[in-house]
């Protein structure tokens, strides 16, 4: 299966677009004109360039406002694509995009259509080029792929063709199950986007929202499901666009529409693989059942003063590692590594980030195979040299360069606590913390899709709906991505500028990813107290926080004076209630979270991110210093 994407989709001019599209690992483009006008280089130059680079022309796009006119346009609009054949035949494709006319004097008619087209098909075979046709989901007389259809088959010709487009079948909800009866041999290209559910006007939802397979709401796989039982062997070929797209870097756009398209032919193929020959078999997505480690690359008194905010959590230090200045904290089932080491990638972690969390540990059903996994689906593995008595854990690089180990049972590989660790014993009381209940990640607003799209096609998470949370000084776009039954939570951060609180983090530790760990317990306020006597200093909410509680909810005096005390955040919704108490910041904006979950709660605490996030910012601007 020959994958394409449209040059169109990329940011950059002709030739970097080509390079991150040949980097990616795409087999061919779609030329899109105005790239190719854009480009100073004759026609011929740039089918060599791109020949050059490994990649054929899919397809030459769009040939506008063509069939239905009356005489003389219809005389003007077969010149104008004899001028397209020229081009073409000069570029070195063979087939050209027409999307149904928009044209205000173009007239309706199906046979009429058809006629058109089939003189076009007479005219493209003397050169030996195809005409596919796409219906534009706002065409003027021609908005349903079905329609379309209608007009090849009655066009009736072997050089005419139909084009589908998953953005404007599925945008105007038509079912994509009436792909199935169209012969695949008649659908000469299939171009892929997704978008997010948004009620606004077509032609602007599809010109400036449209992003990857998997990254929008959109039913991409039951299209292209239906796309493939019709025995369609072409490319299939991304078409996006999106502003941030235009704005973002090359080679990771091009690098995450690669992996949408693998992602997206494996759910296509897995029910039934014998049926694709064509699409190489890799695992399944990964189940995840939490964090099983997180590790912080630190030195000297940073890492002391981490140290001493693990102790107040009540954290122990139960081992030490064989060789490295590696140490382990732990408390229920959660483990913090603090790494000292002056060499290899925690060190460069540091470096670059200054105290940060380099390393996430992640439990899954099977390691080896999610690394397989990741690796099909373009991510670049990792591997330090192990020392004696080391185990060698499956590794990748995450979004920003990060590093994931995937540790499973079946392995043995969660033994390594036990193989590379001196245990040191300890019998201090812990403040009651079980399990890491969400990692929040930071990044900016851009750069959300390509990180949630990572995280969903390798891992068995879902994506639940994007919220906005009010910082002072901006907006912070918050999405949270987590696991059937709750065991592996993340929420996604998007800073929009550098004077919101994740935006500040961002800037002042270049680009590190994990901004806060939520520690989750089973009785909030008997692990306050134990936090209390050892020392721990919650986040001070403000007095106004409490006073609206009690207009917010139905809470008695105990309870209210309870939180009040501990400065414990509430919310609830339809099916339980949910608490957490914060850390003061430290290293640069990092910070701790405490929650609890009664009933099956959904959320993270939305509707308190705001007042949080003023607490915060309290704590962290320089006394006397005028807000910024
Ligand atoms: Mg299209
Ligand atoms: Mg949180």
């Amino acid at each position: 299966m020959k994958t394409s994407i449209a040059t169109v989709s990329i940011s950059g001019n002709l030739p970097e677009k080509l390079e991150a599209i040949a980097a990616a690992g795409f087999d061919g483009i779609e030329i899109f004109e105005q790239d190719f006008i854009a480009h100073d280089g004759n026609p011929r130059e740039v089918g060599e360039l791109i020949r050059s680079m490994g990649l054929e022309i899919t397809l030459f796009q769009p040939f506008r406002d063509f069939e239905g006119l009356p005489e003389p346009l219809r005389a003007k609009a077969f010149d104008r694509a004899e001028r397209k054949f020229d081009l073409m035949q000069e570029l070195g494709t063979d087939l050209v995009l027409v999307c149904s006319s928009c044209h205000p004097e173009a007239l309706g008619g199906i046979d009429r259509a058809a006629a058109d087209f089939h003189e076009l098909g007479d005219r493209a075979a003397k050169r030996d080029l195809r005409v596919g046709f796409e219906a534009l989901a706002w065409g003027r007389h021609v908005n349903d792929h079905r329609d379309a259809w209608e007009i090849v088959r009655r066009a009736d010709h072997n050089n005419v063709g139909l084009i589908l487009d998953s953005f404007h079948t599925l945008a105007r909800k038509i079912d994509p199950e009436t792909i199935r009866r169209i012969p695949g041999d008649k659908i000469f290209f299939v171009q892929l986007a997704d978008a997010p559910l948004i009620d606004m006007d077509l032609l602007y939802w599809s010109r400036h929202f449209r992003n990857m397979p998997g990254e929008g709401d959109l039913p991409v796989v039951d299209f292209m499901k239906a796309v493939m039982a019709t025995g369609y062997s072409g490319p299939i070929s991304l078409e996006i666009f999106n502003d941030q797209f235009r704005g973002g870097r090359p080679k990771t756009i091009a690098k995450d529409g690669h992996r949408s398209l693998i992602a997206l032919m494996d759910d296509v193929a897995r029910d039934a693989p014998s049926d694709y020959p064509n699409i190489a078999p890799m695992p399944e997505r990964s189940n995840v059942d939490g964090v099983a480690f997180v590790e912080f690359a630190t030195r000297g008194e940073e890492a002391q003063a981490l140290e001493a905010i693990l102790h107040t959590l009540g954290f122990q230090r139960s081992g030490t590692h064989i060789a490295k200045k590696l140490s382990l904290w732990t408390q229920g089932d959660i483990r913090i590594v603090i790494n000292r080491e002056t060499s290899g990638y925690a060190s460069s972690a540091y470096t670059t980030h200054g105290t940060t969390v380099c390393d996430i540990g992640i439990s899954v059903d099977a390691a080896d195979e999610t690394a397989s996994r990741a690796k099909s689906l373009g991510a670049d593995p990792f591997q330090q040299p192990t020392g004696p008595g080391e185990l060698d854990i499956p590794a990748i690089r995450g979004q920003s360069g990060s590093v994931l180990h995937f540790i499973d049972d079946k392995s043995g590989l969660s033994d390594v606590w036990s193989v590379e660790f001196a245990n040191e014993h300890t019998d201090e009381a812990d403040a009651g913390l079980k399990r890491i209940d969400h990692l929040a990640q930071t990044m900016s607003y851009d750069e959300m899709l390509s990180w949630s799209l990572f995280y969903t096609t390798l891992f068995q998470m879902q994506k639940s709906p994007m919220v906005d949370v009010a910082d002072p000084d901006g907006l912070v776009r918050s999405q949270a991505l987590e696991t059937a039954d709750g065991s592996f939570r993340i929420t996604l951060n998007g800073a929009e500028t550098h004077r919101t609180m994740a935006g500040n983090f961002l800037a002042d530790s270049f680009g590190a990813s994990v901004q806060h760990i939520a520690l989750s317990t089973d009785d909030i306020f008997a692990s306050a107290a134990a936090m209390a006597k050892l020392g721990f200093e919650p986040l001070p909410m403000s007095e106004n926080y409490y006073s609206d509680l009690v207009a917010r909810f139905d809470l008695n005096m105990y309870m209210l004076e309870a939180l009040r005390a501990g400065n414990i955040l509430y919310d609830e919704d339809a099916n339980g209630s949910f608490f957490q108490f914060y850390s003061k910041p430290y290293a640069g904006g990092m910070f701790f979270e405490i929650v609890e979950r009664r009933g099956n709660y959904k959320g993270y605490g939305a509707p308190n991110a705001p007042f949080r996030i003023a607490a915060q910012k309290r704590l962290m601007r320089p006394k006397g210093m005028p807000r910024l």
